[in-house]
C-alpha cells in the first residue's frame, strides 16, 4: 500500500503523514497514538501533523483544561479537504458516478442512463460531462480531487492500457478509456480495475481483521477478487483471480472465449437466465425484466427455476470450494444480483463448500451477501483512488 522504495527523507515524511490519514480514516487519535500506530516519535509525529493541520487535511479539537488537568488534543480527519470521483461503466446501459470525500463516505451517487452512447469514445466522453456536472451542481472545486477510480467488468491489462475481458459491457472491450479520461481531467491521476477487486478493496477496508477474504461478484458478467495476507491479488498482468473462465458447466454453452462450459456461461445472471428460459420453454429476451420473470417463478417454485437455483448453487459453491482450497480466506462474499435470489441459493452453495472441507470438524468457512451493491463499488473505487494516492503538496 505504501511506497515500497524509500530513498529520501522527504519521502519518508510523505508515507508517514499519508500513514497518520490512513489512520485517521478509522478513528480519531491523539499525536501521542500516532507516534506509536507509525513508529515515530513523538516530536515527528507532532510535527507531522501541524504540517498536516496546515495543509487543511486535519482538525483539532480546542484543547480544554478542567480542572486544571490538560485533556491531549484529538485529531480527525477533515473529510471535505479531498475528493475522489467514481465511475462505474460495469453495466451496459447505466452510468453510475459517485463523488466520495477524503473518509470515503459517499456524498453524491446518481444512476444515469447511457443508452444513446454507441461508442466507447461517446460513453467516456457522456460520463466525464456528468462528473463535471456533480462537482459543479455541489460546488466541489475541480483541484480538490485527488483522483478518479473508474470500475469495468473486465480488465486493463498491465502495460496494454485496453479494456478486455469485458463481456458485461462489451462496448468497452478493446477500448482505451485511460487516454479519453487523462484528456478531460487534465493533471487528476485515473485508476481503472475490475469491479471485483476494488470491492475486494472496499471490504478489506471495512473489515480490516479480516486479513484474507474473496468476493465473487456475479452480474452480467463473474469476477472474483482475492484479498490474500491484506493484499489485493493481481498477478503479473492485472488478471489474477479471473476464474470466470473455469470449466464447471454442464449445459454447453459456449463462452466468448471460446471454449464451452465456461462457469459465467451459466452463473451469470444471463446465464441464470438462459437455462430457466430454455428449460421452462419461455421466449423472452435476457435482460432486466427476464431477472424478474426468474425470480418470480423462484418464488412460485416452479420446477425449472428450482432446478437452476439448486444447480447454479451447487456451481456457485464448487466454486468456493476450490478458492478454499487456493487461500484458506474464512469469508467468501458474493453480490451483484438480489438477496433473495441468493438466499435460495445459500444452502446449495453451502452444501458443496463443506463438503470439501477437509477439516469441517474443526472450522467452517463463511459466505456472507454484500447488500448495498452500487455503494460498494464507489466506495471500492475511491479505495483504489486512496490507497495510490499521497499527499504530495503538504
Ligand atoms: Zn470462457
Amino acid at each position: 500500500m505504501y511506497q515500497s522504495t524509500v530513498k529520501h527523507s522527504s519521502d519518508i515524511r510523505i508515507n508517514n503523514k499519508k500513514k497518520i490519514i490512513d489512520q485517521l480514516r478509522l478513528e480519531c487519535r491523539t499525536k501521542k497514538q500516532i507516534a506509536n500506530d507509525i513508529g515515530v516519535s513523538i516530536a515527528t509525529a507532532s510535527s507531522l501533523c501541524n504540517a498536516l493541520l496546515m495543509d487543511g487535511y486535519l482538525l483539532s479539537d480546542s484543547t480544554n483544561n478542567s480542572d486544571g488537568g490538560r485533556i491531549p488534543q484529538q485529531l480527525q480527519l477533515k473529510h471535505d479537504a479531498r475528493y475522489v470521483a467514481c465511475l462505474n461503466v460495469v453495466e451496459r446501459d447505466i452510468i453510475t458516478i459517485a463523488i466520495t470525500d477524503l473518509m470515503g463516505e459517499v456524498v453524491f451517487q446518481d444512476h444515469i442512463n447511457c443508452k444513446h452512447c454507441l461508442t466507447p469514445e461517446e460513453l467516456i466522453r457522456f460520463s466525464s460531462d456528468c462528473i463535471y456536472k456533480m462537482l459543479d451542481d455541489n460546488h466541489i472545486p475541480f483541484q480538490l480531487l485527488i483522483g478518479i477510480g473508474v470500475a469495468v467488468c473486465g480488465n486493463e491489462l498491465d502495460g496494454l492500457n485496453t479494456i478486455q475481458n469485458s463481456s458485461g459491457n462489451p462496448l468497452l472491450e478493446n477500448s482505451n478509456i485511460r487516454v479519453i479520461l487523462e484528456e478531460r481531467f487534465s493533471g487528476v491521476p485515473i485508476y481503472i480495475d475490475n469491479i471485483a477487486n476494488e470491492v475486494a478493496l472496499a471490504l478489506n477496508h471495512k473489515h480490516p481483521e479480516l486479513s484474507d477474504l474473496i468476493y465473487l461478484y456475479i452480474g452480467d458478467s463473474v469476477g472474483v477478487g482475492i484479498i490474500s495476507a491484506g493484499k489485493l491479488l493481481r498477478g503479473s498482468h492485472g488478471l489474477g483471480g479471473e476464474i470466470n473462465h473455469l470449466q464447471l458447466g454442464t449445459y454447453g454453452y459456449t463462452c466468448y472465449c471460446g471454449l464451452k462450459n465456461c462457469i459465467e456461461t451459466e452463473i451469470s445472471i444471463v446465464g441464470f437466465q438462459r437455462k430457466f428460459f430454455e428449460l421452462s420453454g419461455i421466449n423472452h429476451e435476457i435482460n432486466r425484466f427476464g431477472w424478474d420473470i426468474f425470480e418470480d417463478a423462484v418464488r412460485n417454485n416452479t420446477a425449472p427455476a428450482l432446478q437452476v437455483i439448486e444447480e447454479n448453487g451447487r456451481m456457485i459453491g464448487k466454486t468456493f470450494a476450490l478458492l478454499s482450497h487456493l487461500f484458506d480466506a474464512p469469508s467468501y462474499w458474493m453480490g451483484g444480483f438480489d438477496s433473495y435470489i441468493y438466499s435460495r441459493l445459500y444452502p446449495f452453495i453451502m452444501e458443496e463448500l463443506e463438503k470439501r472441507s477437509l477439516f469441517r470438524d474443526l472450522f467452517s468457512y463463511n459466505v456472507f451477501f454484500d447488500e448495498g451493491f452500487h455503494t460498494i463499488i464507489t466506495k471500492g473505487c475511491y479505495e483504489l483512488v486512496f490507497q495510490n494516492w499521497f499527499p504530495m503538496n503538504t
